[in-house]
């Protein structure tokens, strides 16, 4: 492989030619962080070192033993602060690296969309799962789209809206009026997976009256099917419905999974969600897991194909 020099103000930039002579092998070291002998190499211009890791978005990173599991602890229900504890790490490396690995999973995701490119959805479910940001007077709407029968989620929006009920007032009162966001993320989120997705594409919902209109703007051609919401089938079990047979099944499923996996979706929890940002990130993790490692593979998917790739194919 080839490297150029990754010191923007190096003279060998602007060397013309693909060859890269002037970078030479220069020894290796050890990385203690994740015990591996690391390959140097130097810049005969500039005489700067490099390695292969200074490409790397984890370049510089200390302590790379964690990425691996903090990502499979953050999807089974463990807080960031038990899992600095179990690792053994400090509060605010869980918080760096988990902004790593939102990133890494929003790319993670973006392929398996490229993939639907070419295998276009023909059954989607809709629906929201109801959360909220440092107090339950400032809820918000998770709005997702999950693939029907590989209950894969194609894509989720997170959306303010005012406080329900009996907190309304209180909540007017402390906080002052809350914008309802929800119509622009469903539309937002439904646009942004067009895409993927069979123009005549059969969609499911319940009978929220605001679906049929987003979903006829987006969707022209698609059949928009309505199904009554039901009970729970236990107390605290909202998605999982008492119904004998439940049209949006995969959805219900995949929200149950969410509140079963995410420790600030659990009901009655006492984690809860600071920053929308925080919470958009976790889920993004979540989702690249969800698609992975919970659902089934799908025997054609084939990973890890740059849209680049892909164009110079067709
Ligand atoms: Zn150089």
């Amino acid at each position: 492989m080839k490297y150029s020099c990754p010191d923007p103000k190096c003279p060998s930039r602007d060397l013309h030619g693909p060859d890269s002579e002037h970078i030479i092998r220069f020894g290796t070291f050890f990385r203690k962080s994740d015990s591996r002998h690391i390959d140097r190499f130097r810049c005969q211009v500039c005489k700067g070192t490099f390695s292969r890791s200074s490409f790397l978005p984890n370049y510089h990173q200390k302590a790379r033993r964690i990425t691996q599991p903090l990502n499979e602890l953050l999807c089974s229900g463990v807080s960031q602060r038990r899992a600095a504890m179990l690792l053994g790490v400090a509060r605010t490396t869980i918080s760096r690296r988990v902004r790593y690995l939102a990133e890494k999973g929003r790319r993670r995701n973006e392929r398996h969309l490229h993939y639907l490119e070419r295998h276009p959805a023909m059954e989607l479910q809709i629906d929201d799962l109801e959360t909220h940001e440092h107090t339950k007077c400032k809820p918000l709407s998770v709005s997702l789209v999950v693939q029907a029968k590989t209950r894969k989620i194609l894509g989720f929006r997170v959306s303010r809206m005012p406080a329900k009920g009996r907190l309304s007032k209180i909540a007017l009162e402390k906080y002052g009026p809350r914008p309802d966001e929800r119509k622009a993320g469903w539309a937002n989120l439904l646009s942004s997976v067009k895409a993927y997705v069979s123009p005549s594409a059969t969609i499911t919902s319940d009978d929220n009256p605001n679906y049929p209109k987003v979903v006829r703007r987006c969707f022209p051609d698609a059949t928009h099917v309505t199904v009554k919401g039901g009970r729970g089938a236990i107390t605290g079990q909202g998605e999982l419905k008492k119904l004998k047979f439940d049209p949006i099944f995969s959805l219900n499923h995949t929200c149950a999974m969410l509140r079963a996996n995410l420790n600030r979706l659990f009901r009655r929890t006492w984690c809860t969600t600071k920053t929308i940002q925080g919470l958009i990130n976790h889920l993004t993790i979540y989702v690249a897991f969800h698609n992975r490692r919970l659902t089934k593979f799908d025997p054609d998917f084939e990973p890890a194909v740059s849209p680049a790739t892909a164009i110079a194919a067709s």
